[in-house]
């Protein structure tokens, strides 16, 4: 069973991993239901499964949940089949970056074809909502990639600077602003 505690913070080395395919939706069953938990626990809206330290590609997300019911989406081994050529700025945070939320520019619309827990492949598409976003932002998190791959050198050295102020400030997964700075 997972929790915020075992979520991996940027720095881990798993989080730069490129991961495995799923062989088998019953070995991740329990870990899907473990990662959704931990994910709600945190108030975030996504988590890949490298971000638990499983370098697995496993994704659950849902990103209604804020607004009272809950729509969990557990997507094995998901692929982006097709974005459009507009982009969108959005801010993003992410579990792995406490603290922080980073300007990242995205294709706008995402098509994503991935396995559910009935080994069923389903499709999602998204266009300029924040599962478009989310979508997007847990599948680099498959390939090894995360929000500082998005940002040029002297941005990449800030965002590092300012999650490491905000976790020796205290702030912990699901935060999305600097502690340091809201006052
Ligand atoms: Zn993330």
């Amino acid at each position: 069973m997972s929790s915020t505690d075992d979520i991996r913070l940027t720095g881990d080395p798993v989080l730069q991993e490129v991961c495995e395919p799923v062989e088998n939706v019953e070995d991740v069953r329990e870990l899907a239901e473990s990662m959704l938990e931990t994910m709600y626990e945190a108030e975030g809206c996504g988590l890949a499964a490298p971000q638990v330290g499983v370098p697995k590609r496993l994704v659950v997300i849902d990103c209604g949940w804020g607004s009272g019911e809950k729509t969990p989406y557990v997507l094995i081994n998901p692929e982006i089949i097709e974005v459009s050529d507009e982009t969108r700025v959005t801010g993003e945070g992410c579990l792995s970056f406490p603290g922080v939320t980073v300007e990242v520019e995205r294709p706008r619309r995402v098509v994503v074809h991935a396995m559910n827990l009935d080994g069923d492949v389903m499709r999602y598409e998204a266009d300029g909502t924040l599962m478009a976003v989310c979508l997007q932002h847990e599948i680099d998190h498959l390939d090894g990639k995360t929000l500082l791959d998005h940002l040029g050198p002297m941005a990449r050295m800030r965002v590092k600077r300012q999650v490491q102020e905000a976790i020796e400030a205290g702030a912990k997964p699901g935060d999305v602003s600097n502690p340091a700075s809201r006052s």
